[in-house]
């Protein structure tokens, strides 16, 4: 049991498809105590029953990260229910409809400014806010993607916040080190979930990835749930900063491997 004895929140969770869904699996397996976090009223109904599937039904709470109070309240709440904790899990994005296809030049101020504040602020925010809850041995954890090192068709606006994200890990990793805290990101491969159904193409993108990566397979949500939770666990304990890709390999291609005829 490699997370017995270990207490977390996990935001991020909208369904059983949802990579957060994976996570929450891999850590319950190792003995982990998990609270849970929904959106909305809708999402209310959806998360109470996975957290019950985990002993956690007294440990849900609301918290939309665009409303500041939100996040004070679940840290309230958490202190009250929890006391100390010993990992985060970061599982939230969002970027307006426009912001994922067409022309990337035509992405307004306004749904760039959604962008950035829901898939990259909330990181910095929920941190500050919940670090005075964390232990001196302890874990935080976002989700990325592989559009924000390189060109990903309509990944777009997302893109730049995945960039921005990225290196938001690696400040975060600096600054609470010496607090005991670490923090990584896991860059997972192309997943049908409701997020990425708001990407134009997504289709492609899992075809793409499943033929030119060196695994020649999509990844799936118990696999990143698996590396997630090595990354929450002690088992990691001298990983900082650290962008881990899971996605069958298809990062480290420059160049499909495609036999040409002769001539
Ligand atoms: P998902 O739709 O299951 O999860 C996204 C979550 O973000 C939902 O639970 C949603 O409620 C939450 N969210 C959105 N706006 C919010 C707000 N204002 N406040 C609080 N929560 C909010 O989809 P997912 O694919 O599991 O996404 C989880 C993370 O994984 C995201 O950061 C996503 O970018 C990242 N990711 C996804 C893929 C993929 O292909 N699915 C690949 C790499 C990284």
């Amino acid at each position: 049991m490699l997370m017995k004895g270990k207490k977390g929140v996990i935001l991020g969770v909208a369904n059983d498809k949802s990579i957060a869904y994976g996570i929450a699996k891999a850590c319950a397996a190792q003995g982990a105590k998990i609270a849970f976090t929904y959106l909305n009223d809708s999402l209310k109904k959806r998360v109470e029953p996975i957290a019950a599937e985990f002993g956690s039904e007294a440990l849900v709470y609301p918290c939309d990260v665009s409303n500041p109070q939100e996040i004070k309240d679940l840290r309230i709440a958490l202190e009250k229910d929890l006391g100390e904790i010993d990992f985060i899990v970061h599982s939230i994005a969002f970027a307006p409809k426009e912001g994922l296809s067409g022309r990337f030049h035509n992405i307004t101020k306004e749904a760039f400014d959604i962008a950035m504040d829901i898939s990259v602020f909330s990181l910095i925010e929920v941190t500050k806010e919940l670090k005075p809850l964390l232990s001196n041995n302890s874990s935080i954890l976002t989700l990325t993607y592989y559009g924000g090192a390189k060109y990903i068709p309509n990944y777009n606006l997302m893109g730049v916040a995945k960039a921005a994200l990225e290196m938001t890990t690696k400040y975060l990793a600096e600054d609470l080190g010496k607090d005991g805290i670490r923090v990584n990101a896991i860059s997972a491969g192309p997943i049908r979930t409701l997020a990425a159904a708001g990407i134009g193409d997504f289709r492609f993108m899992l075809k793409w990835n499943e033929a030119h990566s060196p695994l020649k397979k999509n990844v799936s949500i118990d696999e990143v749930g698996n590396s997630g939770m090595y990354l929450l666990s002690d088992l990691s304990s001298a990983v900082t900063g650290e962008i881990h890709y899971v996605d069958s390999g298809f990062n480290i291609m420059g160049m499909p491997a495609v036999e040409f005829e002769e001539g």
